[in-house]
């Protein structure tokens, strides 16, 4: 039987920022993807924000890695040409219960200690978007752009270099326990092969849960279990109505349909967010439904068409009572199965984390388990 020294199952953006940061200092580093590219999947439907961290409550995963991850893909793409864009956001609220939720939302802000944000009034927000009607807004000038596949391809050059290898069409369909490592089991190019390997690292995102339970987990009592809730996008045609990334409050399972500008300027309407049960890249929304929502703050949208764009689905992790869910990343020795980390629910901002998930997952690495 072919062995290995860490296998990561997924090829997202994930999988491929944790195998660019281990298979610096370790070899044979495995990232087995089942599609025919790395980063099909959520990795390339999203909408390329990197985020600041300001929504996350202080201390989680998700705000930490978010604004490590912040600074560290501005780094990488001013040192690598990585095409991105510091267009900065504005999250905007009418009315007292959406004044109060902005109140909110900022101090969390400077809880979680984001550079330069401020609160801007009614004439402020015209002035820094002269289409845009609200009674205040956050001004958040650190979140940008980025090209997710340029992101990905400097990941992928980075395992490339240093000797790790990425064997796409390979599919993991068992996973067993044997000595101190695991065996995995899979198909890969229609084949069917088996490896042993010290370390499992599963970043298989929207199937992370199945993956869990193939290896033996009990998902449904550890919270382990995922909800899809997609997002639809449609994109507006002609002159770009905003400049900058434009959001309202927050709704409980997403942010909003908010405008996301592209690096060529072209802006786009959502995600929206509702649940679906199955996996399926199609757009199911209205135009309408989009263009009322955005109307509440840019009133002009009406006077723009808007096409289908794409969708995106979030792995959710599924929540009872509607509570704050952070990402789960951890080494699961606890649960009988060391040396093989789980990473579930790697939802937003996720992209924008990759590179401090990355190097998270190498300090449990080289403190848990290296040895
Ligand atoms: C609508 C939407 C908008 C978003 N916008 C943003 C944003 O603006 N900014 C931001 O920071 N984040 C955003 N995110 C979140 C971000 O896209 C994700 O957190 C990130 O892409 C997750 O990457 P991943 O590698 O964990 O998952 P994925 O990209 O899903 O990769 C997992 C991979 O595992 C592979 N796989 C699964 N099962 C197996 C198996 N058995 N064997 C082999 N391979 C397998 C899959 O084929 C897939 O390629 C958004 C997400 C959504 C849905």
């Amino acid at each position: 039987m072919e062995s290995a020294n860490i296998v990561i199952i997924g090829a997202g953006v994930v999988g491929l920022s944790i195998a660019s940061e281990l298979s610096k200092d370790n070899e044979s580093v495995y990232v087995f993807e089942k599609n025919r590219v790395f980063g099909a999947e959520t990795s390339s439907h999203n909408s390329g924000v990197i985020h600041s961290g300001i929504y996350y409550p202080k201390g989680t995963l998700k705000a930490t890695l978010s604004i490590k991850g912040n600074s560290m893909i501005y780094q990488i793409c001013e040192k690598y040409g990585i095409s991105y864009k510091r267009l900065g956001k504005l999250i905007v609220a009418t009315g007292d219960r959406e004044l109060k939720e902005l109140e909110k939302i900022f101090q969390n802000g400077m809880n979680n200690g984001i550079d330069g944000i401020e609160m801007v009034d009614s004439d402020g927000v015209r002035r820094i978007e002269p289409a845009v009607q609200a009674d205040a807004a956050i001004y958040v000038p650190s979140t940008g752009i980025v090209e997710p596949y340029d992101l990905m391809n400097y990941y992928y050059a980075k395992i490339s270099k240093n000797g790790g290898i990425v064997a796409l069409r390979t599919e993991v369909t068992g996973i067993r326990k044997s000595g101190d490592g695991y065996i995995l089991d899979g198909i890969s190019a229609g084949e069917r092969f088996s490896v042993r390997c010290n370390t499992v690292i599963n970043a298989a995102g929207l199937y992370s849960d199945r993956i869990a339970e193939i290896a033996g987990f009990d998902v449904d009592s550890l919270g382990y279990r995922l909800n899809y809730v997609k997002g639809d996008y449609f994109r507006v045609s002609g002159k770009p109505p905003v400049r900058m990334l434009v959001y309202p409050i927050p709704e409980a399972s997403g942010l909003g349909i908010h405008l996301t500008p592209d690096l060529s300027g072209s802006v786009r309407l959502g995600p929206n967010a509702y649940e679906v049960d199955h996996i399926d890249y199609r757009v199911e929304s209205k135009a309408e439904d989009f263009m009322a929502s955005v109307m509440r703050f840019l009133p002009s949208i009406s006077e723009y068409e808007i096409h289908e764009d794409s969708t995106g689905i979030r792995p959710q992790l599924r929540k009872k009572d509607g509570s704050y869910k952070d990402f789960i990343i951890r080494n699961e020795v606890d649960h009988g199965m060391p040396n093989f980390i789980n990473l579930i629910g790697i939802e937003s901002p996720g992209l924008t984390a990759s590179p401090a998930i990355a190097s998270y997952v190498s300090d449990i690495y080289k403190n848990e388990i290296r040895n």
